[in-house]
């Protein structure tokens, strides 16, 4: 099973690419739609809001009246953070059942819009952004979906930029405006990420097989990645040979380290064991060996 983390600004295409992953094989897991679960009426999240927030978030009907929550948090970042402690537990351990009940040799894609904005982007072993550039993003909205223009220009300020997330991904789709007539290469590229990638990625990942040494350097933003991804995993600083050529090495030191299962974290993003003390990237696009070393104790036991 593999684990896909798939983002985008609001009105980039996430639903567009999700639905073709769909069609392709993939399980797919809609974090707005989890987030509306796990507050839905009966449920012991909406019963948190209540205690929370007070009964006037709630419809006549019993259901939670978004907008007056919505009236109460926002501008207030310490209120907000209180429905986000209520949420955010409930849609992560939702997620994981959801994912543990998926096929082993599933791909599952997480549908995530704010993923790099609360910084969840290294615990996921793939990263894909759909990236339509603000302008074209701000004209959906508003030609699309008859948005409001100053709304949407507010939740595409209150959201990452363009570039922040592009740092952020591990694959970025580009899904620029389609002009009638022309081809839409989009479920072409969406095909390629499938095969090329995503499935030898999860065949690679359950077999604990590493992944091909592609020809070519890796960047700086492909080692800040795996930087980031590592060190999340591990719970302790790593370090990384500049990069000349693939695989991208790096090293932590095994003492440091306060993850209690290393090789279920490692895995849990996308690592498997190659030898004593060693790990090496299972993504077909991105070859990592980690080696994990040990310390010298200066003045320990012998
Ligand atoms: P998101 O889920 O990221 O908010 P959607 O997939 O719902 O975005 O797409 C936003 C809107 O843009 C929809 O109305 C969709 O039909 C439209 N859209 C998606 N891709 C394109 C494209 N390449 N050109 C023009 N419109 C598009």
């Amino acid at each position: 099973m593999l684990r896909v983390g798939l983002t985008g600004g609001i009105g980039a295409g996430k639903s567009t690419v999700s639905a073709l992953l769909a069609d392709l094989g993939a399980v797919l897991v809609d974090a707005d739609v989890l987030a509306r679960e796990v507050v839905a009426r009966g449920t012991d999240g909406l019963a948190a809001v209540v205690a929370e927030f007070g009964p006037q978030v709630l419809t006549a009907a019993g259901d939670l009246d978004r907008p007056a929550l919505g009236r109460i948090v926002f501008g207030d970042a310490r209120r907000r953070a209180a429905l986000n402690a209520i949420v955010h537990p409930r849609v992560a351990q939702r997620r994981a059942e959801l994912a543990a009940a998926a096929p082993a040799d599933a791909v599952v894609v997480e549908d995530v819009p704010l993923l790099v904005e609360t910084g969840a982007a290294p615990g996921y072993p793939l990263v894909v952004v759909v990236d339509a550039g603000a302008h074209e993003r701000l004209r959906r909205l508003v030609e699309d979906r008859g948005m409001d223009p100053d709304d949407a220009r507010a939740r595409l300020a209150a959201q990452a930029t363009d570039e922040q997330r592009a740092a952020a991904a591990d694959v970025l789709l580009p899904n620029p405006r389609r002009t009638d007539g022309a081809a839409d290469p989009l479920p072409g590229l969406v095909e390629r990420l499938w095969h090329e990638r995503l499935v030898p990625f999860e065949a690679g990942l359950r077999a604990g097989r590493p992944g091909p040494v592609p020809a070519g350097v890796p960047g700086a933003a492909d080692a800040d990645r795996v930087r980031a991804r590592v060190e999340r995993a591990l719970g302790a600083p790593v370090q990384l040979a500049a990069p000349t050529g693939w695989p991208l090495r790096v090293q932590a030191v095994a003492d440091e380290v306060s993850a209690g299962d290393v090789t279920g974290a490692l895995h849990a993003v996308g690592y498997v064991p190659a030898g004593q003390d060693a790990f090496a990237g299972a993504d077909p696009g991105c070859a990592v060996r980690l080696d994990l070393v040990r310390a010298a104790r200066v003045g320990g036991p012998a």
